[in-house]
């Protein structure tokens, strides 16, 4: 296992398939649900609660979620630095 595509409490929920919200359950479910397919726009959820801008394909909710990482890990980087 790749030690940085793993970050804990930060993982790509439903490998990047994409997500819309539900204005009637006030969350966001996945488009699967509603539209029949896996794949397409959408948004990336990760399992911390983020979301993604809208997104046209998985390979772009996943480029979203690695930068989404990568922000998290040079946040907790910079911390350090200042304690
Ligand atoms: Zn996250």
């Amino acid at each position: 296992m790749a030690k940085s595509t793993r970050l804990s409490g930060h993982a790509l929920r439903s490998e990047g398939k994409p997500f819309s919200w539900s204005s009637n359950d006030q969350q966001y479910v996945r488009t699967n649900a509603l539209y029949g397919h896996e794949t397409g726009e959408g948004y990336a959820l990760c399992s911390c609660g983020e979301a993604s801008p809208w997104c046209r394909s998985n390979a772009e909710r996943k480029r979203w979620h690695a930068i989404h990482k990568r922000r998290i890990q040079e946040r907790a980087a910079s911390q350090e630095e200042e304690s």
